[in-house]
């Protein structure tokens, strides 16, 4: 919550570009739920945000190839959303928003089931 809270602050009350909308305990990444991707390079050690990259030379980009995965594994990519979309997010929430995990909340077994 507290590395939220000062992402939040860089370029509002602290120098730097705005990296993020979302306060410490409104984003699902404080909650363990969410992850934000890269393709990682052949170096092994550096890593890309072009999302055209076709880095197997397979005429797919490889960054689609990800969501792919990604979307049949059940994860939301925040590549789809309408109103701010974010092309490197998954999440998978199990139908719990960030005010219930913040009141301490947590998927079950049971939650799990209904999805
Ligand atoms: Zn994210």
């Amino acid at each position: 919550m507290a590395e939220q809270n000062e992402l939040y602050a860089q370029g509002r009350t602290k120098p730097g570009p705005k990296v993020t909308n979302a306060k410490g305990g409104t984003s699902y990444h404080n909650f363990g739920v969410a992850v934000d991707f890269a393709l990682l390079l052949p170096d092994g050690r550096s890593v890309s945000w072009d999302t055209k990259l076709d880095g197997n030379a397979d005429r797919k980009a490889g960054w689609i190839q990800v969501v792919d995965i990604a979307k049949d594994l059940g994860f939301e990519w925040g590549g789809d959303w309408k109103t701010f979309t974010d092309l490197p997010h998954f999440q998978m929430v199990f139908g719990l928003s960030t005010a219930q995990y913040r009141a301490g909340k947590r998927h079950t077994q049971h939650n799990l089931m209904k999805l």
